[in-house]
């Protein structure tokens, strides 16, 4: 009998109260359940002073039980136990409730270790129901790593590791897809072993054996998607198109700045690409504000007066209309016709005003022309666009507009691939992934482009995607497989950098009003907040709405304050982001879904709360939805901590302003035991600590590079190949 794959409905303890909650997890089998990982784990290891702890915040204090009494509250009939804990520097309150078997243990005088959250009442910081032990045991429950879950309404990590612990036995007939002599070849642990290592770490160094067991699976998988797509990329044909360089050179002259050296090299790569009559595969990867528009334009320009057509895609509707006005005005004195298509398909011609606007109909069947204000100075050349001016335009002949020619670049969501558009002669794809795309969702799309049809058979088009999230060089490889790499690591200059602090609680008073005094002189804002628990999508939306009411209430009672959090429609969160865009709200409070690229020059203010909670990385990102204009800007990084370690971290922030810079540190500093990314659960993140090691990749590398040779399409390695299909469903452009 197969027990992995026994519903978990048929499991004794889970039955039918808890599978369909399981099933929102999308674990249906026992199988499912054993591969649910922890998707991080609460580090209880590093042991604070009393004296140091803060309401909020999860802790692990030693010392010894100067008090310990039984209370009974007569109102709610409950057990009540009540120790009071010292170390030299100060006491704490621990309180347990119908639990009365534990003041047996917890006697005066004993010492002890607590785990937990400290909480806040009238008497003061408390640990409510921490897991304890006696301090002169090896610690278990507490001071260790404790795995945490992905939860889901009405399901705790706790109940997970209940069930867990009943389930685990079966972790022996889990069927390893590595092929053996490459485990052997590394010493890796089974997959059997590592799932139990996973769940119950006995030692570290057994927890970090199996990390690296995902770690090499992930890295493995990423090299053998990467490889695969490269090598039929590699085979097909593209237009070779000739560098214009005089007119190149004119462009660039007429731009009211000097091109940095990193765009000028980055430039010059993408060109030459170009030239070729192999399609170009190649990432842009700059910091947010490096300039990667203009690059993207000089390809775009080149490749338009060699009479092809370029496609210019974002994941969002605001997104692309934030390129499309740029690219608009770059190419404002150029004879370029420029279109938008969204999912609601969109369409404005224009070369420096929209003339036209194409707006969705009710039935989605028709669509209506409103004929916007037509500047005299505005020369429509295109006849076709002028006949069907004063007509409705269908979707076919919208469509057909981009079929005939009549639109030289066209600018839009990732929809312009995923509907029936086609071209006349699409020869330049670009792709702005703004955060960092996964490789599964590049292949993906890398497959769609190479499909796209239009009237150049037996061509594909040139690929560009540029990335906003630096990675640092030893990632490239690991992250990007075998992309050709453009880096813009300069910043262009007379850029003011943004003052970046870390605020302690007594100071947080003085910096809300230092944003009230900002927004009075006509600025915004930025709060950012991590969530209470991650993952617990109704609890996000709880908190988010109650951070949200307190904000607008008690600290800027005068102020307008939109919300952004996750659970939010993308076309809602796509609103408020426009709002506050449009100076709807004076401060815009959001989870960490707050749009990556928006472009919003008139904040000059962003807030972290709880930064500490945050990866470097991640935070560099938020910084840089500020200090997009010539204002001077200021990011805040709030923070109760504090572990010496959360101190130095953030105080990178203070240090550099240098992406890659922080990238590089950020991997530096994140030991055994951290986390980054908390969004997804499973594989990925266990395996993004690894994902650092040199070794580890090129070994995956030249492994992955020898299976594809033994077997172009893995059928000599069917499980393989399923695994690498299950990595890459479930592709999500945005
Ligand atoms: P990102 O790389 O984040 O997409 P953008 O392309 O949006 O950055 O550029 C940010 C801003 O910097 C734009 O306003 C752009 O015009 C300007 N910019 C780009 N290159 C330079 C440069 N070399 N010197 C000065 N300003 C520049
Ligand atoms: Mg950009």
């Amino acid at each position: 009998m197969d027990y992995l794959k026994i519903k978990l409905e048929k499991i004794p303890r889970i039955g039918l109260r808890y599978a369909p909650i399981l099933k929102k997890l999308n674990l249906e089998t026992v199988e499912d359940f054993l591969l649910h990982f922890p998707f991080r784990y609460e580090d209880y290891s590093e042991r604070i002073e009393i004296a140091d702890l803060q309401a909020g915040e999860a802790a692990t204090v030693m010392g010894e039980i100067s008090q310990s009494k039984m209370v009974r509250t007569w109102k709610k009939k409950m057990m009540i136990t009540e120790c009071f804990v010292s170390d030299e520097t100060g006491t704490v309150r621990a309180v347990w409730f119908n639990q009365p078997y534990i003041s047996d243990s917890l006697t005066v005088s004993k010492g002890v270790r607590l785990s937990g959250k400290v909480s806040e009442d009238r008497n003061g910081l408390f640990f409510g129901s921490p897991a304890w032990e006696l301090s002169s045991r090896t610690p278990t429950n507490t001071g260790r790593l404790v795995p945490i879950y992905p939860e889901t309404e009405g399901l705790t990590s706790k109940w997970i590791r209940w069930q867990m612990q009943n389930l685990i036995k079966y972790a022996d007939a889990l069927i390893d897809p590595l092929p053996e002599n490459i485990l052997k070849g590394l010493h890796l642990p089974k997959l059997s072993e590592a799932v139990k290592s996973l769940h119950f770490p006995k030692t570290l160094q057994e927890f970090e054996l199996a990390q690296k067991r995902f770690a090499f699976q992930q890295i493995f998988l990423v090299q053998l998607a990467t490889q695969k797509v490269k090598i039929s990329w590699d085979k097909q044909n593209a237009v070779s198109m000739h560098f214009n360089e005089e007119l190149i050179k004119k462009f660039v002259s007429d731009l009211p700045f000097t091109l940095t050296d990193a765009q000028r090299k980055a430039a010059f790569q993408i060109l030459k690409d170009l030239e070729k009559p192999l399609p170009m595969n190649r990432l842009l990867n700059g910091d947010v504000g490096s300039g990667k528009t203009i690059v993207a334009a000089i390809a775009s320009l080149n490749a338009i007066k060699a009479g092809f057509q370029v496609s210019i895609m974002a994941p969002t509707e605001v997104l692309a209309r934030q390129h499309y006005e740029s690219i608009c005005k770059i190419f404002a004195s150029y004879d370029i016709n420029i279109g938008l298509l969204t999912n609601a398909y969109k369409l404005i011609n224009n070369f420096e005003f929209p003339i036209l606007n194409f707006e969705s109909n009710q039935n989605d069947e028709c669509l209506k022309i409103k004929t916007l204000k037509i500047q005299s100075k505005l020369e429509i050349k295109n006849s076709k666009l002028q006949s069907i001016k004063n007509n409705k335009l269908s979707k076919e002949q919208l469509i057909a507009e981009l079929r005939n020619g009549n639109i030289d670049i066209i600018i839009g969501t990732h929809a312009i691939i995923q509907e029936a558009v086609k071209f006349k002669n699409l020869a330049l794809v670009i792709v702005d992934e703004q955060h960092r795309f996964g490789v599964a969702q590049r292949a993906y799309l890398q497959q769609q482009i190479s499909k796209i049809n239009d009237g150049l058979p037996g061509k594909i088009p040139h690929f560009l995607t540029m990335t906003a999230t630096p990675i640092p060089r030893t990632l490239t490889l690991a992250y990007f497989g075998n992309l050709d790499l453009s880096v813009l690591d300069e910043m262009p200059k007379n850029r003011k950098s943004i003052v970046t602090e870390i605020i302690t609680h007594s100071k947080r008073k003085e910096i809300y009003d230092f944003v009230e005094k900002e927004i009075a002189s006509g600025h915004q804002a930025f709060i950012i907040f991590p969530l209470v628990e991650e993952s617990e999508k109704l609890t996000e939306l709880k908190a988010a709405t109650q951070e949200h009411e307190h904000l607008s209430r008690e600290i800027f009672p005068k102020l307008s304050l939109g919300l952004l959090h996750g659970r939010l429609k993308s076309t809602e969160k796509e609103k408020v982001m426009q709002d506050f865009k449009d100076k709807k709200y004076d401060i815009l409070v959001a989870t960490s879904v707050v749009e990556v690229g928006i472009d919003i020059p008139n904040a000059t203010i962003i807030i972290i709360e709880d930064a500490e909670r945050f990866g470097l990385s991640q935070l560099h990102q938020f910084r840089g939805r500020v200090g997009r204009s010539d204002k001077q800007s200021y990011c805040f990084l709030f923070t109760g901590s504090k572990t010496t370690k959360a101190k130095s971290r953030l105080g990178a922030m203070e240090k550099t302003s240098n992406g890659f810079k922080i990238a590089e540190e950020d991997l530096a500093l994140r030991g055994p035991g951290e986390f980054l990314g908390t969004r997804q659960s499973g594989l990925p993140d266990i395996a993004m600590e690894h994902l650092a090691n040199a070794k580890l990749i090129e070994i995956a590398h030249d492994y992955a590079e020898q299976t594809l040779l033994d077997s172009p399409d893995l059928g000599n390695f069917p499980l393989l190949q399923k695994e690498l299909g299950k990595f890459q469903a479930n592709i999500h452009l945005e």
